[in-house]
């Protein structure tokens, strides 16, 4: 491929959301100039991430339209900007592209970037943090929401901040499944390596067996964890958890309360939700074991407050836990999956399906249905920038 101008105004093609609640539609857009702190990434794949489908409906509190989402990118380097510090970030590289951080606060500087409080500015606003500019523009010039989680991967060729870019040592064949490493699997498995850390007695549940629910029992599996107890409404998603590994599974649309399920087959000590869903929440905390642990990764829907018994909450030594990203460093983290995968004890081949960018359609149908559980989008279809 031939890209020709470097300092401005690249043609490319991508995906754009051009008000909220509007579909995805696969379009020419403009990419601004890559600054020194930049770098221009040919995407081979991006991961359809639930929190593309909020944002597309605009219900994150951040961030404007038209829009160019998508957070979960996977390509080559096509360009570095002068100024980029991580000298392993070379033209002709293949990378993995994650979420966007300070790398100033004491969270960031402590390698714990998802902590970072300025996260949601950073990764939602979809302009960039030193002059408001945008990295994405339609062709009439009118700005869109660029930089989505510091890359919006959506896009045939992306200007992605150089915190959001981490190198690989994969194959370009595997880069597919990889993709979605930088947000939904990472945010399953860092949970549960980095913060509920079960060990192999650890009667561990897994509340929605989407990307992330399946991500987090794969690496409960590869800790040895015995007990893995699988939570869902769909039977299918139930039997699929079961073929990856899971022990036990409840389906919450045959039960009433989870608590008796779970005071059944023997208790829950820890507990990673996903679905957001208030009464599965609650009910979760009641089920828990007295020193029990439950990591909140799903968010709760503001309009369905969680009914809690502080009661059953004081009298217990009990923790409540927001995970973002599953504490998880992406420079670090990302390869250490890698490696899990390669070693056979993270095998994410069997959660991805991949689809023509063009087909996304037919993705987002599929993930409604629960027929797919992480769909991966193609570029590969998408021809050469035109200039
Ligand atoms: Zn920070
Ligand atoms: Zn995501």
């Amino acid at each position: 491929m031939t890209v020709q101008n470097h300092s401005q105004n690249m043609r490319t093609q991508a995906l754009v959301v051009e008000k909220a609640g509007s579909p995805f539609v696969l379009q020419e857009i403009l990419l601004d100039e890559v600054r020194n702190d930049e770098v221009l990434v040919e995407m081979k794949y991006s991961g359809l991430c639930h929190t593309d489908i909020v944002a597309q409906h605009g219900l994150m509190p951040v961030g404007g339209f038209p829009a160019v989402l998508g957070h979960e990118g996977a390509g080559v380097i096509r360009m570095v900007g002068k100024s980029v510090k991580n000298k392993s970030l070379e033209k002709g590289k293949l990378v993995l592209l994650s979420f966007n951080s300070c790398q100033k606060c004491s969270s960031c500087v402590s390698g714990l970037p998802g902590n970072c409080p300025s996260s949601t500015e950073i990764n939602f606003a979809g302009t960039r943090k030193s002059d408001g500019s945008h990295p994405a523009k339609l062709l009439d010039g009118t700005g869109a929401r660029g930089q989505f989680f510091g890359q919006s991967s959506f896009s045939k060729l992306a200007v992605v901040h150089e915190n959001s870019v981490v190198p690989c040592d994969v194959s370009e064949e595997s880069l597919a499944m990889m993709a979605p490493l930088g947000c939904g699997y990472q945010t399953g498995a860092g949970t549960v390596l980095n913060v509920l850390k079960p060990t192999p007695t650890t009667r561990l549940a897994v509340f929605g067996m989407g990307a992330v629910g399946c991500a987090a029992l794969l690496a409960a599996k590869s800790l040895g964890v015995t007990h893995i107890i699988a939570v869902d409404i769909l039977p299918g998603k139930l039997e699929f958890a079961r073929s990856l590994g899971a022990t036990e599974t409840i389906n919450t649309g045959d039960v009433d309360d989870i608590c008796a399920a779970f005071a059944a087959i023997g208790g829950v000590e820890h507990i990673i939700e996903t679905t957001g869903i208030s009464k599965l929440i609650a009910q979760g905390i009641k089920a828990l074991s007295h020193a029990g642990k439950m990591a909140l990764v799903g968010v709760p829907r503001p309009d369905m407050p969680i009914d809690i018994d502080p009661l059953n909450f004081l009298m217990s030594t009990k923790t409540l836990v927001g995970v973002i990203e599953g504490q998880c460093n992406p420079p670090e983290t990302l390869p250490q999956l890698i490696q899990l995968y390669q070693q056979g004890h993270f095998p994410i081949d069997k959660l991805g399906k991949v689809y023509d960018v063009q087909n996304i359609e037919q993705a987002l149908e599929d993930l409604k249905a629960g027929t797919v559980i992480k769909p991966i989008l193609s570029w590969n279809s998408i021809s050469d920038t035109q200039q």
